[in-house]
């Protein structure tokens, strides 16, 4: 399929738009994709995941579905927020390339075909880059370039805007990423961590002109806080003990130089242990210590049960030959 999609250039394009309060952007929307997509020769749905919105975004959508059959809509019980939306959206997407995109007219369909064309290249990933983003100075702008150099750092897949929801992906490098939290700008450091090619393109990037965001800063410490538990598991999760175990001996060699510094200071410099805190810090380090092994202990016991019990594989394959469709070896 893979190979299929390089060789013909096209196959169907799903894109997957969370909504929330965007009753003003989605019919002008709806005719900007049809617009870009109009004779481009791929086959292409548009989900749209209804984020419990409390306007009449949900009536537009099913107005939108009832004329046109490339406008798939999903409908949230509740706002469960947009990572879940697009989790949704991608568990629902029948296409090869996967491209989401924001309600709110900040994305600009009009990048669709750049992103076709590059992933034609041989690419997995496409990020988009807002290279002259359209949003406020202080608030936004450079909150998150803070936040993609953290993120490049820390996660080695250097990327300039994390944030941009538009982004394409080859299917099979996401199918299997689960999002949880601010989880979906990582997408693209999950899938470069599995093998997958990543490249970016700069994309258009407009002003919100209707509706109103619905993000402030405290989203910048969701996000960095998110990217700890993404390098944890990135790094650890197959092996928790590596980590919980390190930091256990560090502290139990931090535990011995402060008890050997203790004698010291008592044998040779007649300085009782009561007048230091050094026995304290001792026994403090070295229960800290034990703490962390056993931590560890209980965390590989946890990552076995993860793995074994829904059958999940620690690897993802690229492609096989010769195997049955079913075989999983
Ligand atoms: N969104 C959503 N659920 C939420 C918040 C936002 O589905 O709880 C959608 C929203 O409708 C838009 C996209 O996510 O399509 C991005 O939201 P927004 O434009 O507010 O974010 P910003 O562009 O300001 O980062
Ligand atoms: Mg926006």
């Amino acid at each position: 399929m893979n190979a299929n999609l390089r060789r013909n250039g096209t196959n169907m394009i799903s894109l997957i738009i969370p909504v929330y309060n965007e009753e003003e952007n989605l019919p002008i929307l709806i005719s900007e994709i049809e617009m870009a997509l109009a004779g481009f020769g791929a086959s292409f749905e548009a989900i749209f995941v209804n984020d419990g919105s409390r306007d009449q975004s949900w009536p537009v959508l099913v107005q939108a579905a009832k004329n046109k059959p490339w406008v798939k809509v999903i409908n949230f019980r509740k706002n469960f927020g947009q990572t879940a939306a697009l989790a949704a959206g991608i568990n629902h997407a029948r296409g090869e390339i996967i491209i989401p995109l924001d309600a709110d007219l900040q994305n600009d369909p009009q990048d669709i075909p750049l992103f076709i064309s590059k992933m034609n290249e041989g690419y997995d990933v496409v990020s988009g880059w807002r290279k002259h983003r359209q949003d406020k100075m202080l608030s936004r702008k450079i909150p998150s370039w803070l936040a993609n150099a953290l993120i490049s750092k820390i996660t080695g897949i250097h990327l300039h805007d994390y944030g941009c929801t538009m982004k394409a992906y080859r299917r099979e490098v996401i199918k299997d990423v689960k999002l949880y939290g601010e989880m979906h700008r990582f997408m693209p450091a999950y899938a470069a961590w599995f093998g997958a090619k990543t490249t970016e393109i700069i994309v258009n990037h407009r002003a919100r002109k209707f509706g109103k965001t619905k993000y402030g800063i405290s989203r910048t410490f969701k996000v960095v806080l998110d990217l700890l538990v993404v390098k944890f598991l990135s790094n650890y999760f197959t092996k928790p003990m590596h980590f919980f175990g390190k930091v256990g001996f560090y502290s139990l060699a931090l535990s011995l130089c402060s008890g050997l510094l203790a004698v010291y200071l008592r044998e040779w410099h007649h300085i009782s242990f009561i007048s230091t805190p050094l026995p304290l810090l001792t026994v403090f380090l070295g229960l800290l210590a034990i703490q962390f092994i056993l931590l560890g202990l209980l965390a590989e016991m946890l990552t076995r049960i993860y793995y074994e019990g829904q059958d999940k594989p620690t690897y993802l394959v690229k492609e096989k030959i010769n195997f049955d469709n079913n075989s999983e070896q």
